[in-house]
């Protein structure tokens, strides 16, 4: 199978292209760099069945490109990214999800648009069913990345409707594990950095907002089966782990577990900032059969032990 990974240099395509190529696949990863890093390539850089090639996906691939399927991850991810890069966001969910459906088109390769419970906003249903319609500010300061995952959500569906598209979307909820970068301004990575660096955990508002935080294995493992699983085409499906924390449950689990003697501060809430996020994934389980197997104990583990001279200390 010829797979094109747009993203792929980012923290959850990099995983991705890893499981695709362990497959068997045959992977063209496109990725601008923007928030992205070869140094996430390094174990797929050497492979004869993978090729990176530096590109911004707003602008069309050149050259006549023989496709079977193609998963569209590039977009920035991280609140902080995609405040710096609102308009870069903007295009790359419109523009460039248009080039990678056109593409998807020509080559009748399937298709697979990376989209997010940001799509949900800051949700009055909880927890969050892919049938709920959302509760988006359209002006906000997420807007650039919320507004414009719900276009590429609508162009991916148009082109179903219209040309009869193999495509599939898929709505993340919060991911971790290896390889986030350390400054991209999420919640994982500034907490272990904090704590590794004895600093003050800052906790935004009074840390009662819930996330539910899933391992990246597990993610990717849905990804794969919501290309693979026949009776996907048009399909919408929630991937994320529904176990629900509050940030500051969150805040101490990490200090145990880090073992820091770091403080736990309190910082202004961003606006907008979702109060309760948590996925309903009745529709993936019965669908694709796919449910996250690693504990947010287990997963923290793994991220600590990837990061370089931290430790766990309570296991
Ligand atoms: P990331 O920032 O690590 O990866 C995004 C990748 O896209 C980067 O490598 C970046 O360089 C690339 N990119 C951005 N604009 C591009 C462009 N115009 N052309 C080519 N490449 C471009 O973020 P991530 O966490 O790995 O997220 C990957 C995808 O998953 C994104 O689409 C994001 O919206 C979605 N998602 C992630 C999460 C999460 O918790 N990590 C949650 C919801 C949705
Ligand atoms: N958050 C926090 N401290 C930080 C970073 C984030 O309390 O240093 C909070 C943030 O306000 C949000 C949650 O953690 O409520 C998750 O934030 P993140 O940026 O990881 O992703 P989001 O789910 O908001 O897209």
């Amino acid at each position: 199978m010829k797979v094109l990974v747009a993203g792929g240099a980012g923290f959850i395509g990099s995983h991705l292209c890893e499981e695709l190529i362990r497959q068997g696949d045959e992977i063209i990863c496109v990725d601008s760099l923007l928030t992205g890093s070869k140094d996430n390539l390094k174990n797929l850089l050497g492979e004869q069945k993978f090729c990176f090639l530096q590109h911004d996906v707003i602008q069309p691939l050149k050259g006549d490109l023989k496709i079977d399927q193609i998963y569209h991850l590039a977009s920035p991810a991280s609140p902080v990214d995609y405040r710096e890069h609102s308009i870069e966001t903007l295009l790359v969910n419109s523009i460039g999800t248009y080039h990678l459906l056109e593409l998807a088109k020509k080559n009748t390769a399937k298709f697979l648009l990376a989209s997010t419970s940001e799509c949900y906003g800051d949700p009055l249903e909880h927890p969050q069913k892919e049938t709920y319609w959302g509760n988006v500010n359209p002006i906000g300061p997420r807007s650039c990345y919320d507004e414009s995952k719900r276009f590429a959500e609508s162009m991916t569906v148009e082109y179903v409707r219209k040309f009869d598209l193999d495509a599939r979307i898929i709505r993340i909820f919060n991911t971790f594990g290896p390889r986030m970068r350390q400054n991209d301004g999420r919640v994982v990575p500034n907490f272990l950095k904090q704590a590794k660096n004895g600093e003050p955990l800052t906790v935004y508002g009074d840390g009662s907002q819930t996330r539910s935080f899933c391992f990246v294995s597990d993610l990717v493992a849905g990804i794969v089966k919501a290309v693979n699983t026949q009776e996907t085409k048009g399909e919408v499906f929630n991937l994320g782990n529904p176990e629900e924390h509050t940030i500051l449950e969150f805040a101490k689990l990490i200090k145990d577990l880090t073992g820091s003697d770091s403080r736990i501060i309190f910082e202004p809430l961003p606006e907008d900032d979702p109060k309760q996020r948590k996925p309903d994934i009745t529709k993936a389980r019965k669908i694709l059969g796919w449910e996250p197997k690693v504990s947010l104990q287990e997963a923290l583990k793994k991220t600590i032990r990837a990061l370089p001279k931290i430790e766990v200390v309570n296991s």
